[in-house]
């Protein structure tokens, strides 16, 4: 083999942050207090501050791998732990704030970190588990609604008093960065480990016009928060292209966030579908309220966007989505709904349906989908299998060990997704594999039959699951939410689904929620649904659907 003769440049977050410095200083970050004011800094304080928030951490000791948690919602303290730990030769470990006490516990300690970052706003959850982490050295507040309680270390007065220059070490690009764990609804969490390397060029992918299409003219707002799987790598993918950034706190209301799109000019919005379902409705009460020229794309993903949702915005308020699928496990993203050239002569109800697909792999990661014993299925749009990727920010192991059986011996990540690909790629999730139903022994998609739900006018959202059955061992039974004001009964949404599935797909009952119960990230919680109401079929005053 012939050598290539290029330089061995690693990828690493600080030519990202080093870069930003130098081209684009006078380029914003603005973050939304708990008060509702704004605050707004340049790259150049962002530049300044990080150095500054560094050596604040190497006089406390922080050293090369050591994690440094945080507890924080989106802005710009959190930006800079973002960017300071990681080019220190640290980690930073993003805690999930919607998580209970006694899981934060379990997933500090499983992290053993040294150092936490926490919001004051946040203060009373940190002291129902913080104080049980052993590892724990020191506990920086971020004084976002007031000082410092107690003995802590306040962030502001920590960083006043250090030089905003920091010798930076050289880094190899395999150099851990990150360590975010999965939200763990079966089993205990797990920690998934990033690299500077996987980080870079997950940013670089994103960036691209076929992705996300970031760019240094955008304004871009992650709704997704930082907690969640490095709120889909938003935080290097904007400060790689030079964009301003619009960090929205704790505001995730519809209204706040329409304002800020509308007063921030924002280009480029992301977050998960219940959020934009919120966004939705609110813009179809009042259409002409918010001016939102400015917003080219909103990212959707998390969970299947909805194809009446996408629709919705297009038609009634000349929005476009675009829908993204991707994991923790993958850095996050892995598959994005763009229409290729080659289809966008395609009827507008076939564009529909691509962009409501989860989308065809981006860049650097190859997806295939397999039967029980691993065989690779054929691409036919039709035949369901598990979901299996590779790539460069895709998980090789889990930190803790642990989950080794989700790992092929060949080298691909088994993603518990059952999905269709079909001839062009297009990747269509049709349920978790802990979440599918089986009728007597068919497949139903509870997501197919969710999508279609979601497009009655009545219907805010809904959760299909598997109920047990006498004789078909399960059956799908719906949860549905309403929009305000709006009620359908079990015949009229049965009425709504007959003809668009075969008659054994229906759902057999309608279970009407208030709410529908969700995971910290967003997502349906069926098994939540299935304790509940998963007897629903065998009582004897069942709702007929
Ligand atoms: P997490 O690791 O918490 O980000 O969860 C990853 C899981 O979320 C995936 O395995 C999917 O089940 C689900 N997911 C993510 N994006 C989508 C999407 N666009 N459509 C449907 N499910 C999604």
């Amino acid at each position: 083999m012939l050598t290539g003769q290029m330089m061995a440049f690693p990828l690493t977050i600080t030519h990202l942050w080093q870069r930003a410095r130098e081209f684009f200083s006078q380029q914003e970050v603005v973050s939304r207090l708990p008060d509702k004011s704004l605050h707004r800094q340049t790259y150049a304080d962002f530049a300044a501050r990080t150095a500054r928030l560094a050596h604040a951490l190497t006089r406390l000791g922080v050293g090369p791998g050591d994690r440094v948690a945080t507890l924080c919602w989106n802005h710009r303290q959190h930006l800079e732990a973002y960017y300071a730990v990681p080019m220190m030769g640290a980690v930073v470990h993003t805690l999930n704030l919607r998580l209970h006490p006694s899981e934060l516990l379990y997933i500090a300690r499983s992290a053993a970190d040294t150092v936490l970052i926490v919001d004051r706003s946040l203060w009373k959850l940190y002291e129902a588990f913080g104080p049980q982490v052993e590892s724990l050295r020191h506990v920086i507040v971020v004084p976002d609604t007031g000082p410092a309680p107690g003995e802590t270390l306040d962030y502001e007065s920590l960083l006043a008093a250090e030089s905003a220059e920091y010798p930076w070490p050289a880094l190899e690009e395999n150099t851990a960065a990150m360590l975010c764990y999965t939200s763990g609804t079966t089993g205990n969490p797990k920690g998934v480990l990033y690299s500077h390397r996987s980080t870079v060029l997950h940013a670089l992918v994103s960036c691209m016009t076929d992705t996300l299409s970031l760019r240094q003219s955008d304004t871009v707002l992650p709704v997704v928060p930082m907690f969640h799987a490095s709120a889909w790598g938003l935080p290097y993918s904007a400060v790689l292209a030079g964009a301003k950034l619009v960090m929205p706190g704790p505001h995730l209301d519809a209204i706040s966030l329409l304002d800020l799109m509308e007063t921030e000019k924002v280009t480029v919005a992301a977050g998960v579908p219940t959020l934009w379902l919120g966004i939705l409705a609110a813009l179809d009460a009042a259409p002409t309220r918010w001016n939102l020229a400015s917003v080219r794309s909103m990212i959707i993903g998390g969970s299947a966007a909805p194809a009446s949702m996408i629709e919705g915005f297009a038609t009634r308020h000349h929005l476009e989505v675009t829908h993204a699928w991707g994991m923790t496990e993958t850095n996050p993203l892995g598959t994005v709904a763009n229409v290729k050239h080659s289809l966008a002569g395609r009827s507008p109800e076939e564009q529909l349906h691509l962009r409501a697909s989860q989308g065809y792999a981006v860049p650097f990661v190859e997806t295939r989908h397999v039967n029980d014993p691993g065989l690779a299925l054929p691409r036919d749009g039709h035949t369901f299998g598990e979901l299996e990727v590779r790539g460069p920010w895709v998980a090789a192991s889990y930190y803790s060990g642990d989950g080794a059986d989700r790992f092929t011996a060949d080298g691909w990540f088994k993603t518990g997704d059952v999905v269709t690909l079909d001839a062009e790629g297009y990747m269509r999730i049709t349920d978790r594999a802990k979440d599918v139903i089986k009728s007597g022994g068919e497949w139903i998609s509870s997501v197919a039959l969710e999508n279609a739900l979601m497009s009655h006018p009545a219907v805010l959202e809904a959760a299909v699951f598997a109920a047990q059955h006498p004789t078909w061992t399960e059956r799908p039974v719906a949860a549905v939410t309403f929009k305000p004001g709006q009620t359908a009964t079990p015949e009229e949404l049965r009425a709504h689904l007959e003809g668009r599935f075969a008659k054994f797909w229906l759902p057999d009952a309608y279970v009407v929620l208030a709410q529908i119960p969700r995971t910290s990230t967003g997502k349906f919680l069926k098994t939540k649904l299935r304790e509940d109401h998963g007897d629903i079929l065998l009582r004897p005053s069942a709702t007929p659907g």
